[in-house]
């Protein structure tokens, strides 16, 4: 069966001290459901992340990674590298990086390759932008999305893929998708695995939520049948909000 998954994604925030105070408070809190924790720190911080959550049962993840093995890509980092370092989840596509760095299905899929041939676990994000929304093009657009990043992947692959469904207008924008929109998509995303992939894939590839998750809105979003968990990013920065939304199971 698919797991739960509560995945804490603190982007580009936290320096060192920073970093050290949110490990230590969240080494002091309690989990009470059957969820499975991770936390993505910032790069400078991963290898001292994963040192303090060794025992804690909480993964130490990374936000993202190049898809080359190693080479002239200044300012990149690998996935043997991340490996190396005991770091086996890699967030790829976020909004961000596709918004920002300029990241399309294309150069993911060669990233989500990298990541599968290093025996790594991938958490593939994706999302519709507003505007697709307003125009009802919603499902078109998450369609291509999974299509173009994972359809060349056989079916074993995705034991080690996550998804995560984050509409681009719900990311810190205090506006989540209402628990009925995220069932509705989540619904549809499993439609698109299983027409492709079979119903033994499709029920067994969890399915994250991302967008706003706040404690006060977790429990609803989690209660859907094909919400498999959250993909947060303001509310993971405080260890007692993080760990409420990882209760709301
Ligand atoms: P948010 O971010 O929870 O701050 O909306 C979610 C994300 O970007 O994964």
């Amino acid at each position: 069966m698919r797991k739960n998954i509560v995945a804490g994604n603190w982007k580009m925030n936290n320096d060192l001290a920073q970093t050290e105070a949110l490990l230590t408070e969240l080494q002091s809190q309690t989990k009470t459901s059957n969820a499975e924790v991770m936390v993505a720190p910032t790069f400078t911080n991963l290898w001292h992340a994963f040192q303090s959550l060794r025992e804690s049962g909480i993964e130490v993840i990374a936000q993202n990674m190049h898809f080359a093995e190693n080479g002239a890509y200044t300012g990149e980092v690998s996935a043997s590298m991340l490996k190396s370092i005991g770091i086996t989840t890699v967030i790829l596509g976020h909004s961000e990086r596709r918004a920002y760095f300029n990241e399309t299905d294309q150069s993911l899929a060669k990233k989500v390759d990298a990541a599968l041939a290093n025996d790594m676990r991938v958490i593939f994000c994706f999302g519709e932008e507003l505007t697709d929304r307003k125009a009802g093009n919603e499902e078109a657009v998450v369609g291509d999305q999974i299509k173009n990043a994972l359809f060349h992947l056989g079916a074993e692959a995705f034991k080690n893929i996550v998804l995560a469904y984050e509409p681009v207008w719900a990311i810190g924008t205090g506006e989540t998708a209402s628990p009925e929109q995220a069932q509705d998509m989540h619904a549809f995303i499993r439609k698109t695995l299983a027409d492709k992939y079979g119903n033994d894939v499709a029920d067994n590839v969890s399915i994250l939520y991302g967008g706003s998750v706040k404690p006060n809105n977790a429990k609803e979003i989690f209660s859907k049948p094909d919400v498999d968990g959250g993909l947060i990013g303001g509310a993971s920065l405080k260890a007692e909000d993080f760990f409420a939304i990882v209760n709301a199971f």
